[in-house]
């Protein structure tokens, strides 16, 4: 069984259409993949149809933009309501940041002599990779990183800060959407000191399931062992994706890292408790084949 359990769609900022990343996930040799775009579910819908078609296991989720300590960290959603009323205002009021960042964005380019128009960054969640890809099609830098390290990271002349959900509000929020939540990369690009071991397990003592442990982000295996021995220290789901962002993120193949399927099972098992805990709400099922 190969499980993949973090991937982005053009519902966010991946390049494929969701029935495009479901085709690719089952022609990659997959047997579960869900589909996690940034702050939404526009693609939800979609890629449980190609997933019926192909033949793969779908699992809905979302990874959403929250901070910690001012600090961002993206948490991954799975199976919840999408109709829950707090987290749909949650999830509305970040994107409703991120596209009110996207023409502030514009502007500082425009200081920086680069001209962006809205028309070219326009997306239904609209990001900086967006932006990038504009600077990529326009010739001012080569590539995604490129565009990132030289005018969109912190401190550089495009970033403008945008609006994320307090963390363990947001991990409280899924839960009572009948969801599970797992950090998503959390010692990944530097972040480590954000998140040591004692604020992960108070993550799970508000209700966090997992740990994505193997991740690209995680550059050293050293890195990736002691972040497995926290997540199992504090019995919590490990797991391992690719945050495959098609063409978008070079080296972020469909299946470069997977979740063992005992971890697997044990993450479903608690979103089927948490559905059962949050009985009257809408929890979508995870799509089977056949
Ligand atoms: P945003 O949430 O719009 O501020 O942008 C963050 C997104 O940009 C995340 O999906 C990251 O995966 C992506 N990202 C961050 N740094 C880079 C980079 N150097 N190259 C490509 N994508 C990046
Ligand atoms: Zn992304
Ligand atoms: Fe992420
Ligand atoms: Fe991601």
């Amino acid at each position: 069984m190969r499980i993949d359990l973090h991937t982005h769609s053009l519902a966010s900022d991946g390049t494929q259409t969701p029935t495009e990343l479901v085709t690719a996930a089952k022609a990659a040799g997959l047997d579960v993949v869900a589909i996690t775009d940034h702050d939404g579910t526009g693609g939800w819908d979609e890629a449980v149809e190609a997933a019926r078609r192909v033949g793969i296991e779908l699992v809905r989720g979302i990874e959403i933009s929250t901070k910690h300590r001012h600090h961002g960290v993206h948490l991954l959603a799975y199976l919840p309501d999408p109709t829950h009323v707090g987290l749909r205002a949650e999830l509305d009021r970040i994107v409703e940041g991120r596209s009110s960042r996207a023409p502030a964005m514009v502007e500082a380019l425009g200081r920086a002599g680069i001209e962006v128009s809205m028309d070219e960054i326009a997306a239904p969640v609209p990001g900086r990779p967006h932006v990038a890809d504009a600077l990529v099609r326009q010739g001012v830098v080569a590539t995604r990183d490129e565009a990132f390290e030289q005018y969109l990271n912190p401190g550089r002349p495009g970033y403008v800060n945008r609006y994320a959900a307090d963390l363990t509000a947001t991990i409280r929020l899924v839960t009572d959407a009948g969801g599970v939540t797992v950090l998503a990369h959390p010692w990944g690009r530097g972040r480590r000191g954000d998140l040591p071991a004692s604020e992960i397990a108070r993550l799970r003592d508000a209700g966090l399931s997992g740990v994505e442990v193997d991740h690209q982000d995680h550059t050293s295996p050293d890195v990736r062992e002691e972040l497995r021995a926290v997540a199992r220290e504090l019995d919590l789901v490990v797991t391992g994706s690719s945050d495959h962002h098609g063409l978008g993120k070079s080296n972020h193949e469909l299946g470069c890292h997977t979740t063992a399927p005992a971890e697997y099972a044990r993450l479903m098992e608690l979103a089927a408790a948490a559905a059962a805990a949050a009985s009257g709400r809408r929890t979508p099922e995870v799509v089977r084949p056949g």
